[in-house]
Parts: structure tokens; sequence; C-alpha cells
């Protein structure tokens, strides 16, 4: 079934509300995006995407462009902090050519070409301060006072969504007792396209290259008592950085030298919503499942979630048929990767030595006696192809 010139209104111009945008023009939809930013800029840093997010990229005609700015990863490698010593070596084998490193501003960017080229209105500078419903017909009101209606309204307006909230009540997050550290470096030499882990106590700080490896992403998790306020551009101390990760050695100290600007930011661990959509209005990616960053899934299930949810409005003539669908095929996966994410969190973090000294010793041979072992055990999130499940209506 084509949408044939539905309105939909899509709250938020990220990675979901983007793709679930382009996804919907393509099937005819007459679509809108309202964003509050007043440009689509280069914000954010590196986002690791997996195979199952790159199957929607791919059906969406968009894995070239993706290619073309960003590096396949070969590798995954775990270390430990104080010399950087190999753990294990996780080979991503068949899975490489479709696992990138890509920066943030760039995949937005591709999805923001082709949301216009698929007909969609990007309108910039249009903050919506609520949701309002009139029988089961959603509106949207802006900070303006504009009062933005259509027939179907979509919620992908990130961690700290309206939409959620009028969806579910508001719902306070619980700070994990974590904050991440965030730059971005220019690479100096050749940079291997692999992401390395050096776990520490109480710390753990990931590296990989961007652009092909013209950039290093740096990200690092300290636990702390102090709470830090959430969100992606609040702005850290690079001297403070060096002095908490003082004592990790190998590559690391060479990487902070060259730090000059970082971002900070507290992480929180919020449920799941439990309710997804209303009437003729729904969420998606952040807005429907915050995550931890500790499993690199956030704008897979975005891509995943948009692909859906597109998917089941063409299948679906009522909206509310659609969304329930949608919300039973996603929430049950969804939910599994986010409590997965929060469980990686401890496991780089053991402290007590000789805790630490034996989970690194099984993991090496673990990856010594089956290498392939501990990759298999992600079959389940990597392999899920939304795309085939779901073949797009022609
Ligand atoms: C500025 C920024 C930087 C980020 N940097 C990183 C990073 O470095 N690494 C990483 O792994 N992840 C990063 N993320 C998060 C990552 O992009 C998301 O977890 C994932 O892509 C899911 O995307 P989403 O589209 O659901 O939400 P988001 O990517 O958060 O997009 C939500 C969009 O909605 C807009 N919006 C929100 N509220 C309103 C409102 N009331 N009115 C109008 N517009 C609104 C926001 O401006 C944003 O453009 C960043 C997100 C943002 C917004």
């Amino acid at each position: 079934m084509s949408l044939g010139n539905r309105k939909i209104t899509v709250l938020g111009a990220g990675i979901a509300g983007l793709a679930v945008a382009t996804a919907l023009a393509r099937q005819g939809a007459d679509v809108v995006v309202l964003e509050r930013a007043d440009a689509i800029r280069e914000v954010g840093a590196g986002l690791q995407i997996s195979p199952n997010g790159v199957a929607v990229l791919r059906a969406l005609g968009l894995v070239e462009a993706l290619a073309a700015r960003s590096g396949c990863a070969r590798a995954v490698v775990l270390r430990d902090f104080r010399h950087g010593n190999r753990v294990l070596k996780l080979d991503l084998g068949r899975q490489a050519k479709d696992y990138f490193f890509v920066h943030r501003a760039d995949l937005v960017d591709i999805l923001a070409r082709a949301a216009r080229a698929a007909g969609v209105q990007i309108r910039l500078l249009h903050e919506v301060t609520r949701l309002d419903f009139d029988g089961t017909r959603p509106a949207l009101i802006t900070a303006q006072g504009a009062r933005a209606s259509s027939d179907i309204m979509i919620g992908a307006d990130g961690l700290h969504s309206v939409v959620r909230a009028a969806l579910n009540g508001a719902v306070a997050p619980g700070f994990t007792g974590q904050v991440a550290w965030r730059a971005v470096i220019p690479a100096r030499g050749h940079v291997p396209a692999e992401a390395h882990i050096h776990m520490g106590p109480h710390r753990h700080l990931v590296h990989y290259p961007l652009r092909g490896g013209e950039l290093i992403n740096i990200v690092a998790v300290e636990e702390r008592e102090a709470w830090v306020e959430e969100g992606w551009n609040r702005p850290g101390d690079p001297d403070r950085m060096r002095a908490v990760f003082a004592d990790f050695g190998g590559e690391v100290p060479r990487l902070l030298e060259q730090v000059h600007s970082v971002n900070l930011w507290g992480l929180f661990r919020h449920p799941v919503a439990e309710r997804w959509y209303r009437g003729s209005a729904a969420i998606l990616g952040d807005a429907a499942h915050p995550t931890l960053p500790f499993m690199a899934q956030g704008a897979n299930m975005a891509l995943e979630d948009a692909w859906v949810l597109a998917a089941a409005l063409t299948r679906h003539p009522e909206p509310e048929a659609a969304f329930a669908f949608y919300q039973a095929e996603r929430r049950p996966r969804t939910q599994r990767i986010v409590e997965m994410a929060s469980r990686n969190a401890r496991n780089y973090h053991l402290s007590f030595p000789p805790l630490r000294v034996a989970a690194q010793t099984a993991l090496r041979i673990g990856g010594m006696m089956a290498p392939g072992a501990a990759l298999r055990r992600f079959d389940w999130l990597y392999d899920y192809d939304a795309t085939l499940r779901y073949p797009a209506a022609s």
C-alpha cells in the first residue's frame, strides 16, 4: 500500500527522524520534519554502525555514501589498562565489511540529503514544547505557541523527548554513577581499522579511527559519585580528563596529550518506554529507548525502528494498528539490547584485582580456544535484518 499523500509530521532531525522521514516519503507520504536546531551541522563524534544498522542504510541506497565517508572496522581489541597489554582480539571476520566507524555529523548529513531528495521538508528553528491530543488526533505546540497537527505524528526527539513524556508521563532517570568523556583528535600516521577498549578499575577508555583514519574518536568512562548533567554538548576540562586516566599506559597517554577540547556527559539509566504510541502518535529511537553507550547500538536501533515503523504504516491503513504491530515487534528486542548495554558497563570495570585477572584470563583462554565464539554470542544482534523481515512495499 502506498501512503498516498498522507500528512506526517516527524519531530527531530536526528538519525531516527531523518531515516523514518526518508522511508515514509519514498512510500508517497507528505512528510515535514521539525527540528529545534538552527542548522544540520557538525555535532557529535563517533558512532559505530553495525550490520543490523547497515542493512537499513543499504535498503535506503545509502551504503556507498556511508562507505565513502567512513571506514570499515576489522576488529575489536580488549586491553588491560596498565600497560595496554592485549587481553583479547575479536576479529570481525565476515561482519567486517558491514561494520563502520562513522562521524555522527556525516551520517546525519547523508540522511538529510536523502530526506530532501525524497521530498521531505525540514523546518529548522522549530522547538516543540508540548504534544496535545484532540481525541486521538495529536498536535505539537511550538515554543512560539504555534500549533502543528497532521494525520500522523512521530516523535524522534531523542533523550529528553516531549512526545515520550506525553505518552508515558515523566519518569526520572537514575544516575549510573558513571560519566563519559568524549573527544575527537587528528590521527598521526597510519591507524588500523580497529576499536581498542582499555579496561581499568572503575574506568575504561575506547578509541577508534574516523573518516578513513584522518581522526581518532575517544570515549572514556569513569565511575564517580558526583552527578553530571545528561546531554551531548557539555564542555569538560581536558586536563581533568588526563588526570583521571593518568595511570593508563600503552598508547593512551600519547592520545590524551592531543586532546584540546572535550565533552563530558552523565550516564543515566532510563526505562524503555511502556507506551510507544497513542492514537496516531508514536515514538522511536532514543525517545523510546535511551541506552547507555556500552553496546554502541543507539544509532543502529534508531535505524531499525525507522524501517519497521515505515513498513508498519504501509501495511496497516489505521495508524493505531500499525503502531501496535510496530511496538510488538520492536520493544522486546530494544529492551534486550538496552539491558545488555547496562550489564556491559560493569564487565569492563572490575576493580577487585583477583577478579579482574581471573576475568581477563578467562577471556584470553576463550579467545585462543574458540576465537569466533565470543562474536557468535552477538549473532542475534548483528544478524537481525529489518529489511528482509519487512521488505519495502513496491
Ligand atoms: C548533538 C548530539 C550529539 C550526539 N553525539 C553522539 C556521539 O558523539 N556518539 C554517540 O554514540 N551518540 C551521539 N548522539 C546520540 C545518537 O545520535 C543517538 O543515540 C542515536 O543516533 C539515536 O538517535 P535519535 O534520532 O533517536 O536521537 P538524536 O540523535 O538525539 O536526535 C534527536 C533530534 O531531535 C531534536 N529535538 C529534540 N527535542 C526537540 C524539541 N523539543 N523540538 C525540536 N527538536 C527537538 C534534537 O535537536 C535532535 O536533532 C548524539 C546526539 C545528539 C543530539
